[in-house]
């Protein structure tokens, strides 16, 4: 009855959904546990009318256009450029560091003969990753990158991964570069924009055709069972010969044959404040104080005109895979010794043709929303299409 089954309703599913259906006229069972569809991108209206992000800010950013006008079939889009600011020693600067920060936070002569070398040194519109720049064997360069890393990077790492910034894949603090530059935007990527809608308007119109059939509040377990040394499938209890796509947890789908593969988990906290505005610009991060690391305003990022406003707190804390309701496996931990267990598992799985794994959790990386939709187009496209 079904060709392709396809577990989890986030972007890689679902796009792989909506391709197999669209494209090649497959029959698609999409099992998702969760009660919504669209992942960790799920969105709703609150009862105060803000639009929220269940799982954390979620803002589009991307330079690849084929990305972008793709999803542009199932959204209109709402430009929006995400601003962030650190509170760093009792001042908010802009994140991530520019020259502007550094204006802000060092005595005006000191600033320039800073901002001199770094232009010299780097060139100016050049990112330069935090762990480059304390290598620098200029003193001066070297006193800022220990100043940014203490204030930076250092409390807000251990509050995220439970590490020292060294302890970790450089990738990670890659992400947030020291910016030889005045633009104060989080990211610099050719299109930045929100669904108008929401998140979940938009999965809902991917995931609008005739052959996709979702099967929510459902653990795959629970209609699925894979025997793990044959690769043969069963679905509701009878045997299944089509195509198994998975974006859950790699480790959990082969019972944790090789160990488990570790995450770090959020718990996210909303209030609702009666007040227009609680801060300058949608997100604030707090490296240095508190156990949450940033706060968001939603409504700076739909722009909506409103009396109340709502804010999240996210605090970061293991994933422990107990209750799935409030346990959210949200960023893989990236060490060598994680890396190396899930290429065991994804060498494992490489015998199983019929079975496909694709997303952040089936690949264990930290793919952006771009990067999982351009991921999911690619697999469709070089095993499917
Ligand atoms: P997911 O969205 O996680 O989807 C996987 C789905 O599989 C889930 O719905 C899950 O419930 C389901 N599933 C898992 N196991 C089972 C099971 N056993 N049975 C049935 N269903 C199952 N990206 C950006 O580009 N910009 C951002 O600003 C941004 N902010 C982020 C903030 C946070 C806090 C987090 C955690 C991520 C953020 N991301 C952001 C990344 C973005 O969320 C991911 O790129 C995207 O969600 C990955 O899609 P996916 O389909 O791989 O995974
Ligand atoms: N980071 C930091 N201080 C900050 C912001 C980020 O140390 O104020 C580090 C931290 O380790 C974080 C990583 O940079 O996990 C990537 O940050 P990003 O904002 O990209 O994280 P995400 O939005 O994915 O949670």
């Amino acid at each position: 009855m079904f060709d392709v089954v396809i577990v989890g309703a986030g972007f890689a599913g679902s796009v792989l959904a909506r391709q197999l259906a669209s494209q090649k006229d497959k029959q698609i069972l999409l099992i998702e546990k969760r009660r919504h569809i669209a992942g960790n991108c799920y969105d709703y209206f609150n009862k105060h009318g803000v639009l929220v992000h269940e799982y954390g800010p979620h803002l589009f950013h991307t330079s690849n256009k084929e990305v972008f006008h793709y999803l542009g079939q199932f959204t209109e889009w709402s430009e929006y450029q995400h601003r962030v600011l650190a509170v760093v020693d009792g001042q908010t600067v802009p994140l991530p560091f520019n020259l502007n920060a550094l204006e802000m936070l060092f005595p005006k002569s000191m600033a320039e003969s800073l901002e001199k070398k770094l232009i010299d040194h780097f060139g100016f519109g050049v990112k330069v990753p935090i762990l480059e720049l304390i290598k620098a064997d200029d003193p001066e360069l070297k006193e800022l990158a220990d100043f940014i890393y203490e204030k930076i990077f250092v409390n807000y790492t251990a509050k995220q991964w439970g590490c020292s910034p060294q302890d970790i894949a450089p990738e990670v603090m890659g992400r947030v570069p020291v910016f030889v530059s005045r633009d104060d935007r989080y990211f610099q990527d050719t299109y930045q924009a929100v669904p108008k809608d929401g998140y979940t308007k938009m999965f809902e119109n991917i995931l609008d055709h005739p052959n996709i059939h979702p099967l929510l509040n459902t653990d795959y377990k629970d209609v699925v069972s894979l025997d793990a040394d044959s690769g043969q499938l069963s679905l509701f209890d009878v045997p299944y010969t089509g195509e198994f796509i998975f974006t859950g947890m790699i480790d959990e789908l082969f019972d944790f044959r090789f160990g488990s593969l570790p995450y770090r988990s959020l718990d996210f906290q909303f209030e609702t404040l009666e007040q227009e505005y609680f801060q300058e610009v949608a997100t604030v991060n707090y490296p240095n104080n508190y156990d949450f690391t940033r706060i968001t305003e939603f409504k700076r990022i739909h722009n909506q005109q409103l009396k109340n406003t709502t804010i999240l707190r996210e605090y970061p804390r293991d994933y422990l895979g107990v209750d799935s309701e409030t346990d959210t496996p949200c960023y893989p931990v990236f060490k060598d010794e994680n890396i190396n267990r899930c290429k065991q598992y994804q060498d494992f799985a490489a015998q199983f043709a019929h079975i496909t794994l694709v997303g952040r959790l089936a690949e264990y990386r930290y793919y952006d929303m771009d990067d999982i939709v351009s991921r999911a187009l690619e697999v469709y496209q070089s095993k499917f299409a």
